[in-house]
């Protein structure tokens, strides 16, 4: 897996050095994706999202 960085500038995620002409914040995937516990609820209700 690579490196995430994450643009202190606009926001996005970047493997690049440099975004919109700053360096990038290290980011740390997330340990779980935060929807999945909202997932459980939306499938429990029939719906796909
Ligand atoms: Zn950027």
């Amino acid at each position: 897996m690579k490196r995430m960085a994450k643009c202190v500038v606009c926001g996005g995620y970047t493997m690049k050095a440099a975004h919109c002409g700053k360096k990038p914040k290290m980011a740390h995937p997330p340990p779980y994706n935060p929807n999945d516990r909202y997932a459980k609820y939306r499938r429990a209700a029939g719906g796909i999202l």
